[in-house]
């Protein structure tokens, strides 16, 4: 589950991780109000989007207009900010739809001396927590990862007791901080590992985190990610949940209990097990097609859910056609070719259908289709499968143009 900045920077705030002051305002005139709050000083008016990138994204209908602007009136604030809510703000991290801003964040404006990159992630190959840190901050941290990876540096930490001190000293020698912003650092450090952990983060990351004219640190901006599956021990946080930024359909799969991810291809996926869902994603990329989604309705899904996961995957525009890739172990080739004859019937397939059954039951699955009289392409084996269906999506995707970039 991802949240607000906002909404992290409050948690960290509890926490004693140092933020500026701010204010969250959904209207012009509350924008206006939370500016001469803070004091009438410099200010910094951010959209909150569950995305990054707002710095350099442009608004759509106001393309001069990016998603932070610096004011120093009210006046500015509040032109600011009708500019930004309710209009779409399109970000590298957003993809060309972008989101629409519904509520800003009136931050106090700081003094930059520097601007650093923290933040902590679980690195599974050591089975713990790291801290990772960087000089390069304000900048897509990707990209230093990728130029000039000795610049990232990694400690990993114990849940329980955190960084040791011999592990804040080496950061804060290879960052460069000394005295009191190596004092701020340690608290700063320190503060973070610990919200990662109480909260069952699966990601904090703070870029830039600014060293300040004062010598002090300070989170200028937040993201925080939870692990989904500890969020039972939360009930405070789930509250913090923003529906309107989720895809609707991920939402409807997740109450229905699939696990469904819109993807950008228009090959449908209906599959049991995540592994079994990769490999499909695999092969339909291989024979030169591209998912729509992954959708994984698990082992002992029952007929009501696989009606709703094919009402999911047929109300995605992009889908032009869909493969069901069903091994039968828990699940019974039946209750996939009932499910199938009667999402046929309620909800009606406007596209091909591609099937491969395999495993329990699968002899009287597969009669049932024959049976139905659907207009079904039974695939024999993963290959034919994933051929099948790529030509029936309308066949295998022109290569690449190596010139022209994702978008083209
Ligand atoms: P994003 O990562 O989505 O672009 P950030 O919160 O990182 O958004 O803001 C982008 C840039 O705006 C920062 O790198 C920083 O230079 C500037 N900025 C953000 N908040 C403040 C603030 N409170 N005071 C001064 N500058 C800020
Ligand atoms: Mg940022």
């Amino acid at each position: 589950m991802k949240i607000h900045e906002y909404q992290a920077k409050q948690i960290l705030r509890e926490a004693s991780v140092a933020v500026p002051r701010g204010m969250v305002a959904d209207t012009p005139q509350a924008v206006a109000a939370a500016f001469q709050a803070l004091g009438g000083g410099p200010a910094v008016v951010k959209a909150q989007i569950h995305a990054g990138g707002r710095g350099k994204g442009t608004i759509r209908e106001h393309p001069d207009q990016h998603g932070v602007q610096l004011v120093v009136s009210a006046d500015e604030a509040l032109q600011a900010a009708s500019r930004l809510l309710g209009h779409t703000l399109v970000t590298v991290q957003t993809g060309p739809e972008g989101r629409v801003v519904r509520r800003v964040l009136v931050e106090e404006g700081c003094q930059i001396a520097r601007e650093l990159y923290m933040g902590v992630v679980v690195d599974r190959a050591k089975a713990a927590p790291v801290l990772i840190a960087s000089g390069e901050g304000g900048m897509d941290i990707e990209q230093v990862a990728a130029r000039t990876p000795e610049r990232i540096y990694r400690e990993a930490f114990s849940p329980d007791l955190g960084l040791h001190g011999f592990q804040v000293r080496k950061l804060n020698r290879r960052l460069g901080l000394t005295g009191p912003s190596a004092r701020s650092a340690e608290t700063f450090m320190r503060g973070l590992c610990r919200v990662f952990v109480a909260q069952d983060c699966s990601l904090v990351e703070i870029n830039p985190l600014v060293v300040t004219a004062e010598g002090e640190l300070l989170a200028l901006d937040a993201k925080m990610n939870f692990d989904d599956n500890a969020l039972l021990r939360h009930p405070d946080l789930v509250g913090l949940r923003d529906l309107a930024e989720e895809q609707p359909a991920e939402i409807r799969a997740a109450e229905e209990g699939l696990s469904y991810v819109k993807l950008e291809g228009n090959i449908g996926c209906l599959v049991n097990g995540a592994g079994l869902a990769m490999s499909t994603m695999d092969l339909i990329q291989l024979h030169g097609g591209r998912p729509a989604n992954f959708l994984d309705v698990g082992g002992g899904a029952n007929v009501h859910q696989v009606t709703e996961a094919f009402r999911i995957l047929l109300a995605d525009p992009n889908v032009r056609a869909v493969l069901v890739n069903i091994f039968g172990g828990i699940m019974r080739c039946t209750i996939i070719a009932e499910a199938i004859v009667l999402a046929y019937r309620t909800v009606g397939f406007a596209v091909p259908l591609v099937v491969r059954l395999e495993g329990t039951e699968v002899e009287e699955g597969r009669r049932m289709l024959a049976e139905s009289g659907l207009d079904i392409l039974s695939a024999d084996g993963l290959t034919d499968a994933a051929r099948k269906v790529v030509a029936a999506a309308g066949g295998p995707r022109a290569p690449e143009a190596p010139s022209r970039g994702r978008a083209g």
